[in-house]
């Protein structure tokens, strides 16, 4: 194993992004973090910097605001990538899918790679997943299905179910 591919496996970088959550996953999300679940002791190390991260930790469901921020966030993360959904708001928009401004669960917006049901999720299931991700970040089909959606995004020819043209549209909607 190279020394890079070993320093992703052994000590995963994190980003979290609260999409539209109620707080109450993001609150588990944190608490993982702390000393009491103690993630570092996996070299898991929290950033604030997408560009420094190897795994999205999403909480919350995704939105026709929201959407683009998510992917943008995506777009800056080098590669490999692995990218966690974070309860059920996130695996499938949970209590507000059916809402007017709800897209529903965050594999709208990206290729997701692990998800983490329940509502909230617990502290242990993040850490486990996060495990998991480990794995992910040296698989090759996951990793080709990252590398072509993000040069699709790039390239702006992104024409998956909810693609630019739609917030686009839906915004121009809203301002009306
Ligand atoms: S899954 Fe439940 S706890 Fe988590 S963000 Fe949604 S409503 Fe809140």
């Amino acid at each position: 194993m190279g020394l890079l591919k070993m320093a992703r496996q052994k000590s995963p970088w994190i980003v979290h992004f609260d999409c539209n959550s109620c707080n109450g996953c993001d609150m588990e999300v944190l608490a993982a973090l702390t000393p009491v679940y103690d993630a570092e002791r996996f070299g898991v190390v929290n950033v604030g910097n997408p560009k420094h991260a190897d795994v999205l930790v999403v909480t919350g469901s995704v939105n026709h605001r929201n959407v683009r921020v998510l992917r943008n966030i995506y777009s800056q993360m080098p590669s490999p990538k692995v990218v966690i959904a974070v309860g059920a708001c996130a695996c499938s928009g949970g209590i507000f899918a059916e809402a007017y401004n709800i897209l529903g669960g965050i594999d709208k917006a990206l290729p997701v790679d692990v998800y983490i049901p329940g509502c909230a999720i617990k502290p242990e299931a993040v850490l486990d997943s996060v495990v998991k991700a480990t794995s992910v970040l040296s698989d090759p089909v996951a990793q080709k299905r990252h590398r072509e959606f993000a040069q699709q995004l790039a390239n702006g020819k992104f024409t998956g179910e909810f693609s630019e043209q739609d917030d686009l549209s839906q915004e121009e909607t809203s301002n009306d």
